[in-house]
């Protein structure tokens, strides 16, 4: 898609989309944030979300995310990273991505407050939840999520900001919007628990198909990427 104007009225579109959804469960679209998935998109579209107010870019492999960042393609918008995080690409990572997205695990933690530390800085992560269990994704478990917290409160210069999760893709919008309130469900609970290095204010879930449902039931951070460029 090189229409200019097309990527402006996907946004614009969407925005409304959002802000209906919000209102229907009686919050503020301004709340939600929308994270452009810009996977395999071009420095030159990226630019075009950002100039049409796109706030946040999300990337899903480590050496794209690098090369299209020392091309200025970012600039004016947050980074996150969503994909598989890799325990060799963690200290490339860290310092560059306003939020890590996708740790899913102890060991990753470990290392990402490791290169912060080094770094002097305080790196924003979600944890990834496996909401579907489904054996060929990552992610913890729910039954998981205390012991990471807790041990994260043990960390220097890590920062747990929320959750994230990609329900199963599944025809069937039953499944998908159960797996929305258990996400939503679990969020309340552990913000409702004090841990230290935690506050949990984002709830990362929804994605092109499925973002109006997720923010139905709570989520208040989506990523979208068809939506806004077309097809990949
Ligand atoms: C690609 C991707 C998205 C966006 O998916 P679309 O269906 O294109 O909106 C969201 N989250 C993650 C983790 C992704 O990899």
């Amino acid at each position: 898609m090189n229409n200019p104007s097309a990527i402006a009225e996907n946004i614009k579109k969407i925005r409304g989309n959002i802000f209906a959804a919000a209102a229907q469960s009686g919050r503020n679209g301004e709340d939600v944030l929308l994270v452009a998935a810009s996977k395999t998109q071009p420095v030159a579209l990226i630019r075009q979300a950002i100039d049409n107010g796109i706030t946040a870019i999300g990337e899903n492999r480590a050496q794209e995310l690098l090369e299209k960042n020392a091309e200025k393609a970012y600039v004016g918008a947050s980074i996150h990273f969503l994909g598989h995080l890799q325990s060799n690409k963690v200290n490339k990572l860290v310092g560059i991505c306003d939020i890590i997205e996708t740790v899913s695990s102890k060991k990753l933690l470990e290392l990402i407050g490791r290169r912060a530390s080094f770094l002097g800085i305080t790196q924003n992560v979600l944890i990834e939840i496996n909401i579907g269990k489904e054996p060929q994704k990552s992610g913890i478990l729910p039954e998981e999520v205390d012991e990471m917290l807790d041990f994260a409160s043990n960390l220097k210069c890590v920062n747990i900001l929320g959750m994230m999760a990609i329900p199963p893709f599944y025809e069937n919008s039953v499944i998908n919007r159960a797996c929305f309130d258990s996400m939503y469900k679990l969020f309340v609970d552990i913000s409702a628990k004090k841990y230290d290095n935690v506050s949990m204010r984002m709830l990362s879930m929804g994605m092109s198909d499925s973002y109006a449902e997720a923010i139905r039931a709570g989520a208040n951070v989506v990523r979208i990427g068809t939506a806004i460029f077309g097809e990949r």
